[in-house]
């Protein structure tokens, strides 16, 4: 149906839609979520802000977890142990277990729909060794559990849920941005408002069920590795929304970004044999981490590397970063299992690497934080009474959604497997809780309102600061302030910065009025998103009086646990953001109860987390 609205004193033209489901963001998360819907016999729309097999998840290199023991012994309650000691006891058990049992199942259905994964001489599916997977509950050597389809696995995943996907006739809107949920005065969400930058046109999709999949915000800081599409417009929808976003406070850096260019040389590098020396020449990972070197968890190794360059001993003429060799390896094996990063060792950092280090750095990664779900993808919106409560007609999956099977620090290969997990576990739930004679909800005109006249708002934003520069004044702001190492100085001085960056976001300028193309315009609605992402994740972290995981102070460094605190703080971080940019934290506890029996809870109690 088409119509138009007057908001502002303008016209926009209006088109309605209605669908039983619909998914904003068609990376891993999103496909698996939408072609699960669809086989549940669903009505199923999928939007995209750009074409699915852009998004970032086709950028991921080195591989999915699974405890499938192809190459080496391995089961889930090893995977699980490692994911719970990675997540530095801070991830829900209960989603920790799920991920982890079902991981299996999810890569054999992968390989069934088509994914060309790369083999063992025997036919099987091919597993590395990944950074904190290790066997027999830590005790053992690394084990071979990260699946891989050679250093491009994101993209043969990516590409194969989108054709299967389409095959099941799921509707996509392509190069359609969603600006903000529809939701009632009840609290349920009745669906979602997207722009079509093509034509613009504006549409309204009302669904019973809207699941967001919109991927992380490593672009609220200045180096990452993430694409510059990675703006956290699901959390922003969240926040604006009145719902709570979780542990934002926890942000990983990958231990190996390109040094200047910050794209990612993956953790399979170091997986193959890759290691890291500093400007003696000295393997330090050795003496930081005996037993898995180079190989343990991310935080860790990023940590030592920044130990390492503050101390003096970085590469390069300032000394400010590391070497990564890979020039010992077989030509041969780099360019089997490793050619995606060879391409991009030469193209941006000129280097050779069978002849040549490569120059790395720590650089933002992933987010473990985000939208608060069960571990069927239910959005919550926690009370005082029920910390579990379930925000009606909601759902979130992939890196936007907080489980939490990542806790404080997420491990290698991870993220994907909790992608095609969850989409499938969204869809498996949306089976069960969609009612399907009801009618399709109508839209709340109050809400639409209020969602366009925020559109046109920044559309005709007519102030002095463009939104480059106050981007770059956030990135930079994140970049120094929420870093590897914290203290309460850094963080307090970023409240601050992030605070008085958002009160400038009212003086925007936009330059661009039309409705098609307008990327001017999309960008600031981005730097909205990114905003809501960046000031809830220094207000969690200024909050948070401990280290645990990727959240490392240096004003917290003594205890049993080293800087952890368990008593005080094994709880996650809920943060609500008001339109003046007050954010208000609170807090809800950890899930520490099985789904199932199988493992020993002792071998999952909290200790201290060596590598
Ligand atoms: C370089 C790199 C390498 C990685 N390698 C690995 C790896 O080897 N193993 C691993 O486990 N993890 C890896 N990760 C992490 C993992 O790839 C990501 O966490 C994961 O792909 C995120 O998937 P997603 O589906 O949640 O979101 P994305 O793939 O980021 O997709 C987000 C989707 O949402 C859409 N969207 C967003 N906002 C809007 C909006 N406003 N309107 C409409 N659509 C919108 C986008 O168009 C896109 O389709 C890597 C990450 C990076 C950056």
């Amino acid at each position: 149906m088409t119509s138009s609205v007057n908001i502002g004193g303008r016209d926009y033209s209006i088109v309605d839609h209605s669908y039983d489901v619909v998914v904003v963001g068609a990376g891993g998360a999103g496909l698996r979520a939408t072609l699960g819907m669809a086989e549940q016999g669903f009505r199923t729309a999928c939007i995209t802000k750009v074409f699915p097999t852009r998004s970032h998840t086709v950028a991921a290199q080195g591989g999915i977890a699974a405890s499938l023991t192809n190459m080496t012994p391995d089961s889930w309650q090893w995977h699980m142990y490692d994911t719970v000691k990675g997540s530095d006891w801070l991830g829900d058990v209960d989603a920790m277990q799920y991920l982890t049992m079902e991981a299996p199942k999810a890569v054999y259905e992968l390989e069934h729909y088509g994914v060309p994964f790369s083999r063992t001489e025997d036919g099987r599916i091919y597993q590395r060794p990944f950074g904190g997977h290790m066997q027999n509950y830590g005790e053992g050597p690394p084990v071979q559990r990260t699946c891989a389809a050679a250093d491009r696995t994101g993209h043969a995943i990516l590409h194969t849920l989108y054709g299967q996907a389409v095959k099941h006739n799921a509707e996509f809107f392509i190069e359609y941005f969603a600006l903000d949920l529809l939701m009632d005065e009840d609290g349920r969400c009745t669906g979602v408002v997207a722009w079509n930058l093509d034509d613009g046109t504006i549409h309204r999709f009302s669904a019973k069920m809207v699941v967001l999949a919109t991927g992380g915000y490593g672009r609220a800081f200045f180096s990452a590795t993430s694409a510059h599409t990675c703006t956290g417009d699901g959390n922003g929808m969240i926040a604006r929304a009145g719902l709570p976003l979780q542990d934002m406070e926890f942000v990983q850096f990958h231990p190996t970004g390109i040094y200047g260019a910050g794209c990612l040389i993956t953790e399979g590098a170091r997986g193959e044999g890759g290691y890291l020396v500093n400007s003696e020449g000295e393997r330090f990972m050795e003496r930081y981490a005996p037993s898995a070197k180079d190989l343990a968890s991310r935080d860790v190794v990023s940590r030592c590397m920044t130990i390492e360059i503050r101390e003096g001993r970085g590469v390069g003429k300032a000394k400010d970063h590391i070497f990564l060799h890979l020039d010992h390896l077989d030509p041969a094996v780099l360019n089997e299992r490793l050619p995606g990063i060879s391409e991009s060792a030469k193209i941006f950092a000129g280097v050779d690497v069978t002849r040549e280090p490569i120059p790395v750095l720590p650089t933002v990664h992933y987010n473990m934080g985000g939208i608060p779900t069960n571990y069927w993808g239910e959005v919550l919106n926690p009370t005082k009474d029920d910390p579990d409560a379930v925000a009606p007609g909601l759902m979130a999956v992939g890196e936007a959604a907080c489980a939490s099977v990542h806790g404080a620090n997420r491990l290698g290969s991870n993220s994907l497997i909790d992608l095609v997990v969850f989409g499938r576990a969204a869809a498996i739930r949306a089976g069960e809780v969609i009612d399907r004679k009801s009618a399709i909800p109508a839209i709340n005109e109050a809400s639409f309102e209020k969602i366009m006249t925020r559109f046109d708002r920044l559309r005709h934003a007519n102030g002095s600061a463009p939104t480059a520069v106050l981007r770059e004044k956030m990135q930079r702001a994140m970049q120094e302030d929420a870093a590897v190492f914290r203290t309460q100085v850094t963080l307090e001085q970023g409240c601050e910065r992030i605070t008085a960056i958002w009160g400038e976001l009212a003086d925007v300028h936009v330059t661009d009025r039309s409705m098609i193309w307008n990327s001017d315009l999309m960008e600031t609605l981005e730097l909205e998103n990114l905003m809501a992402c960046a000031i809830t994740t220094v207000h969690g972290a200024e909050a948070r009086k401990e280290s645990r995981g990727s959240h490392a102070r240096e004003d917290y460094v003594d205890g049993p646990y080293g800087g952890r605190d368990d008593e005080n703080w094994r709880k996650h971080t809920l943060a609500w953001l008001d339109e003046k940019g007050k954010v208000t934290l609170d807090y809800r506890p950890v899930h520490t109860e099985l789904i199932a029996e199988g493992i020993d809870i002792a071998k999952i109690a909290p200790k201290a987390r060596v590598y």
